[in-house]
């Protein structure tokens, strides 16, 4: 898949140091923070360190590693905020994509989100 990634993006410039973030979790492969305007009491957005544009770009050019760890890690993110299912209430785990995903950021993240009750899903 050919998607231009924009570099100049937020999470880029995270990546890179120049804007601070509230870290939870970082490997070498993956980032984990709270987000800057949480919907929920508990908000992280996990996020590769590669540059990928979204879910399907993920997963169709990261190495098998990069998408191992992000998917451990963006799981130890859910047991350290304690939502995970063994340990609390359990979660909603989303990705935005394009222009009908309503993706803001164009780099691939994962938003975890819980703490209270997400509510059913209806578009
Ligand atoms: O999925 P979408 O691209 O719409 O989500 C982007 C998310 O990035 C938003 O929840 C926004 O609050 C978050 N954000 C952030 N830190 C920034 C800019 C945006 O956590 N500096």
């Amino acid at each position: 898949m050919a998607l231009a990634y924009d570099d100049q993006n937020i999470f880029a410039r995270i990546l890179r140091g120049e804007i601070p973030n509230k870290t939870v979790l970082e490997t070498d492969h993956t980032l984990a923070f709270h987000d800057i305007s949480p919907s929920a009491p508990v908000h992280v957005l996990v996020i590769p360190k590669g540059p990928y544009v979204s879910f399907d770009h993920f997963c169709a050019e990261a190495t098998d590693a990069e998408i191992l760890d992000f998917h451990r890690t963006a799981a130890k993110v859910c047991a350290m905020t304690g939502v995970a299912l063994d340990s609390g209430e359990g979660f909603r785990a989303i990705t935005n994509a394009g222009e009908h995903g309503v993706q803001e950021v164009p780099h691939y993240h994962l938003h975890i989100l819980g703490g209270r009750h997400m509510g059913r899903m209806v578009s």
